[in-house]
């Protein structure tokens, strides 16, 4: 891993893509308008980004449904499309170094998270999906001899993937890999705050052998160009990963348009459940704090609420503060780094306004929770813990992302269950036991759509991501993605009347 002297130098020489990219090609925003994208360290801009509106959704829209049409992907076969996608992972792995350090930039996430964790994520995410779409079969359904049903997936169309600045290659991949995958056409939108990793990484695309028009990627902001594609009559797809409140909004645009499918992976506000019972409460109690305060608790799947049994809940604590101490705000760029700024004012203001609202509702602050800076500059806050929460205080009921924990605690099983389900979200759901019984009445009872036993985001390219209830729809990796981007064919054909 480079030093910090040596990413710093590397940031200083990047030569930035900063414009749309269209048919494949880079152009400016029609109207010529920008956006300024800001380093949450310095707080100083790096760049102006194209910011897209109507008339370049529309070259986007149009060229992305040119491509699919004339067949130069959505015709291929699954194995040609394989190669290109394994040439486009190794691009991608070959400039790691690169779309990690614009990552890092343009979203504050510590340089050692996103050269160790969302770039191989990403080429993970690329290679498993490739890898997967020329081994999946059709169906021949069960009919009488007078018929034979075919059952068949197709690529869709066009699919308009909106992701967010926390985890800005990785939550792309998620849609666009395997949508490509699938032998769509894609129109990537990047949010506004994290746009330049897509930015480079469309011709990428291109030079694995992605025909033009077939991976595209508008920056701008959502009520602009997001808010275009989301209405468009042309879009057939709309992936969004995003807030609950966004998710809401594009479901109305699908109405008012054409009925495009939506699928939603939106926002969390996961439990953690320590039972008394746990055999390892240090290994709890580090988990825990990881799961708040990595990413700067900038995490969907984050753990914002804890709940410990009572009877440990002493020597719980104690750990844990212990281990929410190892997490300081430092350089991104430091790769000893393992907490950078919030993404940027906005959210800063937003995180501390919770912190506040936390005090005034009566819950005890047992630390954090005064922004602070590193030389000076950046947009930090330090990992925060309220103790003595309860169930209708905001810091419990809304999505926080920030690096602020809510702990209560229970006395049995069922009220933990209880509490854990009280909620609008259900994405994750941890619970610590050593009790088989107790491990698989909680995962049947919790409303979540993935929960982890002894551990915290477990997973990998073969399981599916994704939420119940306010969390959203669908799921993200695994063949089960292949739901989001492929419609089901069914071909009857009547026997008799063949020769
Ligand atoms: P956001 O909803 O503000 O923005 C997400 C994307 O939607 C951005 O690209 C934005 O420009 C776009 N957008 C905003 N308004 C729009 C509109 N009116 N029409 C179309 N597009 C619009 O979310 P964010 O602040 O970028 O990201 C944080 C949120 O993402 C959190 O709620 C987090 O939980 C969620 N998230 C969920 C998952 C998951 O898998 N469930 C993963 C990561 C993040």
């Amino acid at each position: 891993m480079k030093n910090y002297n040596e990413w710093s130098q590397m940031a200083a020489a990047l030569s930035l893509k900063t414009q749309a990219y269209i048919d494949g090609g880079y152009r400016p925003a029609a109207d010529g308008a920008t956006l300024d994208t800001i380093n949450p360290a310095t707080e100083q801009v790096i760049a102006a980004v194209a910011s897209c509106g109507d008339i370049d959704v529309e070259l986007a829209v149009s060229a992305a449904r040119r491509s699919f049409t004339s067949g130069c992907w959505s015709q291929r076969t699954p194995a040609d499309r394989k190669r290109v996608l394994l040439c486009f992972a190794d691009l991608v792995e070959h400039h790691s170094e690169e779309l990690a350090l614009l990552d890092t930039l343009d979203m504050g996430k510590p340089i050692a998270d996103s050269l160790g964790f969302d770039l191989p994520s990403t080429v993970e995410t690329i290679r498993w999906s490739a890898e997967s779409i020329d081994k999946v079969y059709g169906e021949i359904a069960p009919t009488g001899d007078e018929a034979l049903a075919l059952i068949q997936r197709e690529p869709i169309g066009v699919v308009a993937a909106i992701v967010p600045w926390n985890y800005p290659l990785m939550m792309a991949s998620w849609k666009f890999a395997p949508a490509l995958a699938a032998g769509n056409s894609v129109i990537l939108k990047p949010s506004e705050k994290s746009p330049l990793s897509a930015l480079r990484l469309a011709e990428l695309a291109t030079e694995a052998g992605v025909p033009d028009g077939v991976f595209n990627v508008l920056p701008g902001y959502g009520h602009t160009v997001g808010k275009a594609l989301a209405l468009h009559l042309d879009v057939d797809v709309l992936a969004f990963t995003g807030s609950t409140a966004v998710a809401g909004q594009l479901m109305q645009y699908a109405g008012q348009s054409n009925l495009k499918r939506v699928w939603l992976e939106a926002g969390g506000k996961s439990p953690c459940i320590i039972f008394a019972d746990c055999k390892d409460l240090e290994a709890a109690a580090a988990t825990s704090a990881y799961a708040i305060f990595s990413n700067q608790g900038e995490v969907c799947i984050a753990t914002s609420r804890l709940y410990v049994e009572e009877s440990i809940r002493e020597p719980f604590m104690k750990l844990l503060l212990q281990e929410a101490a190892k997490f300081v705000p430092g350089d991104p760029l430091d790769p000893a780094t393992n907490m950078g700024p919030l993404v940027d004012r906005q959210q800063l203001d937003r995180v501390c306004a919770y912190v506040a609202s936390g005090a005034e509702e009566g819950a005890r602050l047992l630390v954090g929770g005064e922004p602070t800076s590193v030389q000076g500059k950046g947009y930090y806050l330090s990992p925060t813990i309220f103790d003595q929460t309860h169930e209708t205080m905001k810091v419990v009921r809304e999505e926080i992302f920030g690096p602020v924990l809510a702990v209560d605690s229970f006395s049995c099983w069922q009220e933990a269950i209880d509490k854990a389900n009280n909620s609008d979200f259900g994405l994750g759901a941890s619970v610590w036991t050593s009790s088989l019984n107790k491990a698989h009445r909680s995962s049947r009872a919790l409303e979540a759509g993935m929960v982890w036993v002894n551990g915290w985001a477990g997973g990998n390219s073969s399981t599916p991501f994704g939420g119940v209830k306010q969390s959203g729809n669908g799921r993200d990796k695994s063949l089960h993605a292949l739901d989001k981007f492929s419609e089901l064919k069914m071909t009857w054909i009547a026997l008799d009347g063949l020769d």
